[in-house]
């Protein structure tokens, strides 16, 4: 039988992602750039490369001047320089003349190619020779070879990177070539973290009867930073709706843009999350079609949008990262919310009972193929199913059954490669 409020994922996604949209922006040195999303395009004030210069250690010169050179005729040319990178040389060269050039360095006025050290009889393997005074050369080169020339990479008043762009170690080095220190991205989410339940325990405590560690705040502590969002963790509020209320009030005090809670949504006799919300904001209260993970707590608490996630650990990591994680890319600016998604075959049969299921498992590559198995027992509270899987392997809903040969869909929470 169908529920009034059973909704799919994709409903509950696209409900969740409706509730939140990107924050402003602020400005942030490079340093603390990598992982930001570019509000502006990034224009170029310079040329990269700024100036035509080598690409090679070896000798400035003009190619017409060396046309002829061979092993057996070489040609040999005075030395009149010698550029080192970081140099400004200013002594042209006259017909039969070249400079010795380091890598980087500028090409002085009138050279028009770069001839390596390898190709004369320079003795390139010494680090402390001394500069000659004449070389020979054994290989002509034409004009233009290594030599860089400038805005050869970037023109000058170009967009290098479009708003929008998601800033890796790479752009942050284009970005710094350029100059452009100072840049505009999306704020940084503050995501708040509450974990509730009467059986918590700290994770540095001895255990004591009845108690279980709290590991979920760990886990999505985890998940948030590995966002590149800011965790905001409010600790362990009692199954009370006092308490749940006095945790969140502290997150509203310190201003989050999201908040998370673990456990206390579910049908359970002090299951208070959902009543709180009721009272301090908004709630839709949803089963969602989805396993595990079927409920799931959706509102806003003092204005700010809330996910209640389920309390079992795995449940409570599948809901982030279905949920979660696409509404906290969504506040960064990302434009791609999703996990790269491959079709993998089944290597034994999987059953399922009709939800939407993820399922813990391992994708390999065999023979150019994706193969995938699962990572081990799949209960919504063991943990090292997690720990030995690189995917969650999607049954579709009213599916029950996939038999080994079948094709199915993996969704890729790493890559086959960092298998256990
Ligand atoms: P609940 O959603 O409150 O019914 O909890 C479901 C299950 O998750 C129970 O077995 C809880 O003990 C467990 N659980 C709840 N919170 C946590 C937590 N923070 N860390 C580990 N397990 C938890
Ligand atoms: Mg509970």
């Amino acid at each position: 039988m169908i529920e009034n409020n059973l909704l799919s994922v994709d409903q509950a996604l696209e409900r969740v992602l409706a509730g939140v949209s990107v924050l402003p922006a602020e400005r942030v040195s490079l340093v603390e750039a990598l992982g930001r999303v570019l509000v502006e395009p990034a224009v170029a004030g310079d040329d990269l490369p700024p100036f035509a210069n080598s690409s090679m250690d070896g000798y400035a010169v003009r190619a017409v001047d060396i046309a002829q050179a061979t092993d057996e005729e070489p040609v040999i040319l005075r030395v009149i320089g010698d550029i080192p990178a970081g140099a400004v040389p200013d002594e042209s060269l006259t017909p039969g003349t070249a400079a010795r050039i380091m890598t980087g360095a500028p090409l002085p006025p009138s050279a028009d190619a770069i001839v390596p050290v390898e190709f004369t009889n320079e003795p390139w393997r010494q680090s402390d020779r001394p500069l000659l005074d004449h070389i020979e050369v054994r290989r002509s080169v034409q004009s233009g070879d290594y030599v860089r020339w400038p805005g050869e990479d970037v023109r000058a008043g170009t967009e290098v990177l479009p708003s929008g762009h998601v800033l890796r170690p790479q752009e942050i080095g284009v970005l710094s070539a350029l100059g452009l220190t100072d840049i505009e991205v999306v704020k940084c989410p503050r995501v708040a973290v509450l974990a509730t339940g009467d059986e918590l325990i700290s994770a540095d405590e001895p255990l004591i009867p009845g108690k279980i560690r709290n590991s979920n705040s760990h886990t999505l502590v985890a998940q948030i930073r590995s966002l590149g969002a800011i965790a905001v963790d409010l600790g362990v509020a009692k199954d009370t709706y006092t308490d749940v209320q006095l945790k969140l009030q502290d997150g509203l005090d310190t201003g989050v843009d999201l908040f998370i809670s673990t456990a206390g949504v579910s049908v359970g006799a002090y299951d208070v999350v959902k009543d709180v919300l009721a009272a301090g904001g908004e709630v839709g209260f949803w089963r969602v079609n989805m396993r595990p993970g079927k409920p799931l707590a959706y509102g806003t608490y003092g204005d700010v949008p809330y996910l209640g996630l389920p309390g079992n650990p795995v449940s409570a990591m599948v809901s982030f990262e279905r949920f979660a994680r696409p509404a906290i890319l969504k506040l960064s600016g990302h434009r791609v919310l999703k996990r790269p998604r491959v079709r993998a075959i089944i290597e034994e049969d999987i059953y399922s009972d009709g939800r939407e299921s993820y399922l813990r498992a391992i994708v390999k590559q065999d023979n150019g193929k994706y193969v995938v198995d699962l990572s081990g027992r799949q209960g919504s509270h063991v943990m090292t199913s997690l720990v030995h899987a690189n995917a969650l392997l999607i049954v579709p809903a009213g599916v029950r059954h996939l038999s080994a040969g079948q094709e199915a869909e993996a969704m890729m929470i790493d890559w086959p490669e960092t298998v256990f």
